[in-house]
């Protein structure tokens, strides 16, 4: 069986080869970091975010859009803690100049050890069978017990000299463990620095006076300073939330792994206000429903996990991560946060207006609490792209490749083919395009023959053939065949949008 880097391989070349995902600029030989969505690519993208808009703001009734701009007031990203504290700990290795994430580099190590302890705890369980008692082994077993003490402590050591920013004391850990640079296997590294993420430019034209922005890094701090305007206009009463996708910039220090980590990527992101005090329980209930949400895609539930926060941030009183497996492993997907007060009252005190509720009930203001959902768009297209691609040997002996999207998400829903481009076949297609194309996004082909154009829609992940031929002409029925069964079932040509429209799960 092909590895996962091979896998991931074929699956980027797959997207580019359909018309999913170009490299950006490429005929100026690209851009690292940056990617663009094709004529497939931005169809899939289009409906993850209308599946996404749909589930926050058309059935949460306290759930309220807004659209804000990237270009904010500077003093946003001073109040937002940006300015000061976006960093991320950089090193080289002198010998490769490859430049890496020191908590990158520190975290890969930690996984190898969790690697030595899961091994563990599956040999034990294909040991003992039904009789393993996983918690029993975990806290017992002295290999894991070592292995777990490892960790806890570079984990503790690391977020202590983060906390006291002490940097050279992160080199020295990196030694002290061994790390070596993947590339030239040597442990010859430089200091570690701090690297701000925030792209700059300037506001206004150069003659005059000249004002630093920042292209937004994150689409929350929007929907923070827009708090107190979608309350009031559309009489908010707490608990309420906001939402918004939109586009975020991050001058990340390593780049890679596809559209995991681009430079230039979109957010969609809800903050949820609510009173002080019962963030807790508002914090668990998005945990919950956002794990819902990925599971009504129909992805398998092993596919995720919640990785709860060991060290929070400042702000923070609780958060977990939805993790993905993608072909690189369990990486994070959407971020849940308890982020207290702290926007609202960072924001009330550099603006010096006030970001209070008046909250009916207890007859008394305050500053809101707030809970955030944040998932990365196109993450959520990577883990969608990775989990569809299936090579598949099929029974006559041939091969396919297929996209298992979740048909709500793909990008053509149904396919119209004449079986031959003749006879009238093409006509007859034509008028039945005419017709479904107002319920669905559909496309025409004619060329080829029907098995390769078959081939195509499985590739882009189509759900629906349909095709035309010389009974159609007789009886107005055409053959609609299932992309994951390959099934074909003859139906009539009213029936169409009807019969899809049932199987297209929807939320
Ligand atoms: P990471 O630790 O992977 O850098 P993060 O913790 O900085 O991510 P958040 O600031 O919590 O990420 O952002 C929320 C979401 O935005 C993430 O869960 C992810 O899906 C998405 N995201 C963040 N950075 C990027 C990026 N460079 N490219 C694509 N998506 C991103």
């Amino acid at each position: 069986m092909a590895n996962n880097e091979e896998v991931f391989k074929k699956i980027i070349s797959h997207a580019k080869e359909y018309g999913f995902i170009f490299p950006s600029s490429e005929i100026y030989d690209g851009m690292a970091a940056v990617y663009d969505y094709g004529q497939n690519g931005v169809e899939l993208k289009n409906n993850i975010k209308a599946y996404w808009w749909k589930s926050m703001v058309q059935y949460h009734e306290n759930i309220a859009g807004i659209d804000s701009a990237i270009f904010m007031h500077p003093t946003i990203w001073k109040a937002s803690g940006h300015v000061d504290a976006f960093n991320d700990p950089l090193i080289d290795n002198k010998d490769s100049k490859k430049r890496y994430r020191a908590d990158v580099l520190i975290e890969d190590h930690v996984a190898k050890i969790q690697d030595k302890i899961n091994k563990e705890v599956d040999k034990a369980a294909a040991r003992f069978g039904d009789a393993f008692n996983e918690q029993e082994f975990r806290s017992t077993n002295q290999r894991v017990l070592d292995n777990q003490a490892k960790i806890d402590a570079i984990n503790k050591r690391f977020y202590k000299s983060l906390e006291k920013e002490d940097l050279a004391d992160v080199k020295l850990l990196i030694e002290e463990l061994g790390i070596v640079c993947p590339i030239s296997g040597t442990r010859n590294w430089t200091d570690v620095r701090q690297f701000n993420l925030m792209f700059s430019t300037q506001m206004g034209s150069v003659s005059e006076d000249t004002n630093q922005i920042f292209l937004r890094p994150e689409t929350a701090q929007g929907i923070f300073v827009n708090f107190l305007n979608v309350q009031k206009s559309g009489r908010m009463k707490i608990p309420f939330g906001i939402a918004q996708i939109g586009k975020a910039f991050r001058n990340e220090i390593v780049a890679r792994q596809f559209i995991f980590r681009m430079r230039e990527f979109e957010q969609m992101e809800m903050q949820y206000f609510v009173r002080p005090g019962e963030e807790l329980k508002w914090f668990e209930y998005w945990k919950q429903e956002r794990i819902n949400w990925h599971l009504s895609l129909g992805i398998p539930q092993s596919k995720y996990h919640f990785h709860d926060h060991e060290k929070l941030a400042h702000y923070a009183n609780a958060a977990t991560d939805i993790e993905f497996e993608f072909p690189f492993g369990f990486k994070e997907l959407e971020g849940i946060h308890s982020r207290t007060d702290f926007d609202l009252s960072a924001h009330q005190k550099h603006s010096g207006k006030k970001l209070q509720y008046f909250d009916p009930e207890l007859n008394e203001s305050y500053v809101p609490y707030v809970i955030e959902t944040s998932i990365g768009l196109d993450r959520t297209f990577l883990a969608v792209l990775s989990y569809a691609f299936k090579e598949e040997k099929l029974e006559d002996g041939s091969e396919r490749v297929v996209l298992n999207i979740p048909p709500v998400l793909a990008p053509v829903k149904i396919a119209v083919l004449p079986l031959v481009a003749k006879d009238g076949m093409p006509e007859k297609a034509r008028e039945i395009m005419d017709v479904i194309k107002h319920d669905f996004m559909c496309r025409y082909e004619e060329k080829d023959s029907i098995g390769r154009r078959y081939r195509r829609q499985d590739a882009i992940g189509t759900p629906y053939c349909i095709t035309i031929d010389t009974q159609t002409l007789e009886d107005n029925t055409v053959t609609i065949r299932e992309r994951d069964t390959m099934k074909q079932d003859r139906i009539s040509i009213e029936k169409i949008s009807e019969i899809v429209g049932k199987r297209i799960k929807n939320l």
